[in-house]
């Protein structure tokens, strides 16, 4: 866990103790006004976990929390709404109709406990403030200005505690004052809640939209999955793919201009994550040039020709890895033998609108152009030292059940 987690997670502990303490008093010396802020630390119990998620789910730690999660934190923070409201509306009730000469009791214990309590609250916010500017924490530091905001409270209602206890009876209008703030706090955490609940995934219009700029990438070979979700202000898009990108960095490069295209699209989305894995092909097509006499039909004895462009034929060739078997499928006539300029380029198309994944030659296509065409269209370069045909397969089919 983050430093900056383990702050948060401390502030909910302490807004914990500090109910529990503030109830504990209330209950000893009747005041009103302690028991009205008891509820105001469960309301910032409730703010501070939000905090603490909210830091957990921007360190990017998906997997550990499913999305699941994130709706029943905003379902808690509603249902908490209510309870503080309601709570905050029988105090305020109660404050208002109660007789006007309620006693305190116990005023020396509860003025105590109440000192300790600031005691307490300052040395966390200091704490508190300090790591939320190290770690340059916006709501870690909001989160300590609450807390010093706090001890303000907690001085008024020391306050009306000992006024009460000397006669003059300010601990009921302290209460009704706690109650308001309260019931303040009720209504912002209820309105965060429904906001998020409401558009908790992304509108059908912009999965549609992120959908169609996937589809118009010939990298992306299959969508796994788009997601939307919010988390507090925040709106994630999370998208599964498979490439025919076999090289790592290409892919991060593709990934990279993906989300730029989407976030110049949709300027309200926070954080794109694209998980992206290759794709898993049961068979591969490989092709390989082959030279054939005039007239002839091509089969395994053929020799492999030291030529692409230029060769009359190519075997295309499956290789089954689920079968664990290399065979024939086809020969395909080079349609481009007869043209004079760019041969290897075309050839190179040609044998990428069939689907090969690799040509196998007995030379090296280093430094040509039809190299450079086979690398653009993603087709792996392997050089055989096989003769022909036949020999190449049993090569191929031994490493394969190797
Ligand atoms: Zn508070």
């Amino acid at each position: 866990m983050t430093g900056y987690a383990r702050v948060a997670i401390y502030s909910c502990l302490v807004n914990m103790a500090l109910m529990g303490m503030k109830y504990m008093l209330g209950e000893i010396s009747g005041s009103l006004a302690l028991k009205a802020d008891a509820i105001h630390s469960f309301a910032d119990v409730i703010s501070s976990g939000a905090i603490f998620l909210g830091i957990v789910i921007s360190a990017r730690k998906t997997k550990i929390f499913p999305e699941g999660l994130y709706k029943v934190e905003n379902l808690v923070a509603l249902l908490s709404s209510f309870f503080i409201l309601f709570a905050a509306y029988e105090i305020g009730h109660e404050a208002l109709l109660s007789s006007s000469d309620t006693e305190i009791s116990n005023v020396r214990l509860v003025t105590i406990g109440i000192i300790l309590m600031m005691a307490v609250a300052a040395v966390f916010s200091r704490y508190e403030l300090k790591v939320g500017l190290e770690v340059g924490s916006p709501s870690l530091v909001a989160d300590a200005k609450h807390v010093t905001t706090d001890l303000l409270s907690c001085l008024v209602i020391l306050f009306g505690i000992i006024s009460t206890y000397l006669g003059y009876h300010l601990d009921r209008y302290v209460a009704l004052l706690v109650a308001v703030i309260v019931a303040r706090m009720g209504v912002q955490i209820f309105l965060e809640a429904v906001k998020v609940l409401l558009d908790a995934t992304l509108d059908y219009a912009t999965l549609d939209g992120i959908r169609k700029i996937l589809e118009s990438r010939p990298e992306v070979k299959e969508i796994i999955s788009i997601g939307g979700r919010n988390s507090g202000r925040f709106k994630f898009v999370e998208i599964s793919l498979t490439t025919n990108l076999k090289r790592l960095n290409d892919a991060h490069l593709v990934t990279s201009e993906i989300e730029e295209e989407i976030l110049d699209l949709y300027p309200n989305i926070d954080k794109i994550l694209i998980h992206y894995e290759p794709e898993h092909k049961t068979i591969e097509i490989v092709a390989t040039p082959l030279d054939v006499k005039d007239g002839a039909y091509p089969d395994e004895k053929c020799l492999i020709s030291p030529h692409f462009g230029d060769a009359p034929y190519f075997a295309i060739i499956d290789r089954d890895f689920s079968k664990k078997k290399v065979s024939v499928r086809s020969y395909m006539k080079n349609p481009f033998t007869d043209v004079e300029k760019k041969k290897g380029v075309k050839v190179a198309e040609f044998l990428s609108e069939h689907e090969v994944d690799e040509v196998r030659s007995r030379v090296d296509f280093e430094g040509k152009g039809s190299g450079y065409a086979l690398e653009a269209m993603n087709i792996e370069i392997v050089t055989t030292t096989a003769t022909t045909l036949g020999e190449m397969i049993e090569k191929m089919s031994r490493k394969l059940n190797s």
